[in-house]
C-alpha cells in the first residue's frame, strides 16, 4: 500500500518520514527514485513496522539553497513557506546584506521576513536610518513582515512563535546574531526531537551537519541547517537582481531598452523613479553595488 509523507531528515542513503497521521518511520531510497530533501513530500511503501521505502518524491513547491565553497548551489530543503532573515545590533549586519538575503530568498520563490533580535540591546544611534538596523520601518512600507525580538527580555519571542504558526520556515542570518538561541526558545523540547530523530534512523545526527525539520508545539516547522550563507550566496545574475527588489516591478517594463541593467541606460523608468523618490533612493543605491558585482 502506498501512503504519502513528509521527509523530516534525510542523509546519505536514508531518513525519516512522518505519515499524515503523525506516526514515524525510517526509509531508506531507491538509487532510480532518487534522494529526497528535508522539507520533501513523498511516497512510501511499508517495509516492516518501522520502516519503508521511499517510491517517489513529489513535485516541489520551491528548493532552498546553499552555496558551497566554490559558489555552486547545493539544495538543502524544499517546500518552505518562509526564510527569516535575522539580523542583530550585535554582530552588526553589512550594508548590503539584508538586499542579499532579500533578493536570495525571492529568486528561491519563497517569502522573507525579516527579524530583529537582541532588540533590547538597540541603542539611539542604531536607530539612525542611514543602517541596516535603523530601516525597519522602510521594509514594513515595501510590505515585508517585520518583527523585534530578544531571547533574553522584552519583546521576546512570541510574536515570532506566531509568524512561524502552521508554516515551514528557516532562520538565516551570519554567526552570532542568535539563530540558536531562537531555535531553542521556540523549541522547549529541542533534545528530546533531536534525539527521537537520532534513533529511529539507527545513527547518531550531527546537528552541527545536518538539516533537520522540527515540529513547533503550536503547529508549524522549523527547518534548522547549521551554517545555511554564513558563508555568503551564490553569484546572482542582474536579471535576478532586479527581480529581488520588489519595488522595482512595476516600472520593470517601461524603460526605453528591454534588456536596461537599471544602471546609466537613458530613460530608464527605475532610476527615474528612484530619482523622484518613487523608490526610496538608499534601495536603488544597494541594487547598483549589488548589480557591480554581478556577472
Ligand atoms: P547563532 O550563531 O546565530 O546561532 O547565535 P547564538 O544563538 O549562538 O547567539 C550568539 C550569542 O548571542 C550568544 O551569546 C547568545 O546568548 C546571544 N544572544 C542571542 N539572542 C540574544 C538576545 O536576544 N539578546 C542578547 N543580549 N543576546 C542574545
Ligand atoms: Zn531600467
Amino acid at each position: 500500500m502506498t501512503q504519502t509523507a513528509l521527509v523530516l531528515v534525510s542523509y546519505g542513503g536514508q531518513g525519516m518520514v512522518e505519515l499524515d497521521n503523525g506516526e514515524r518511520l525510517d526509509c531508506k531510497y531507491r538509487r532510480s527514485v532518487g534522494r529526497p530533501y528535508c522539507g520533501d513530500r513523498v511516497e512510501i511503501q511499508r517495509a516492516d513496522g518501522q520502516s519503508a521505502v521511499v517510491t517517489r518524491i513529489l513535485t516541489r513547491d520551491n528548493v532552498f539553497v546553499r552555496a558551497d565553497a566554490r559558489q555552486r548551489k547545493q539544495p538543502i530543503a524544499a517546500n518552505l513557506d518562509q526564510a527569516l532573515i535575522i539580523i542583530a545590533p550585535h554582530p552588526a549586519p553589512s550594508r548590503d546584506l539584508v538586499e542579499r538575503y532579500l533578493v536570495a530568498i525571492h529568486s528561491l520563490g519563497i517569502r522573507p521576513v525579516i527579524v530583529l533580535n537582541k532588540a533590547e540591546l538597540m541603542q539611539e544611534k542604531e536607530y539612525d536610518n542611514n543602517t541596516p538596523l535603523g530601516r525597519m520601518e522602510d521594509y514594513r512600507q515595501l510590505g515585508y513582515e517585520v518583527l523585534h525580538t530578544s531571547c533574553k527580555t522584552a519583546p521576546g519571542i512570541s510574536s515570532l512563535a506566531t509568524v512561524l504558526e502552521n508554516r515551514t520556515s528557516i532562520l538565516v542570518g551570519q554567526s552570532g546574531v542568535g539563530k540558536s538561541s531562537l531555535v531553542n526558545s521556540l523549541l522547549p523540547d529541542l533534545e528530546l526531537q533531536t534525539g527521537a530523530l537520532s534513533r529511529a534512523t539507527g545513527k547518531g545526527i550531527h546537528t552541527t551537519t545536518t538539516t533537520i525539520m522540527y515540529t513547533m508545539p503550536a503547529g508549524g516547522r522549523l527547518i534548522d541547517s547549521p551554517g545555511v550563507w554564513e558563508y555568503g550566496l551564490w553569484q546572482m545574475e542582474p536579471g535576478e537582481l532586479a527581480n529581488g527588489f520588489i519595488e522595482f516591478e512595476r516600472f520593470l517594463g517601461r524603460c526605453k531598452f528591454n534588456d536596461c541593467r537599471h544602471d546609466h541606460e537613458p530613460q530608464c523608468a527605475v532610476r527615474e523613479a528612484a530619482e523622484s523618490g518613487a523608490i526610496f533612493p538608499w534601495r536603488y543605491q544597494a541594487y547598483l553595488r549589488l548589480l557591480s558585482q554581478c556577472t
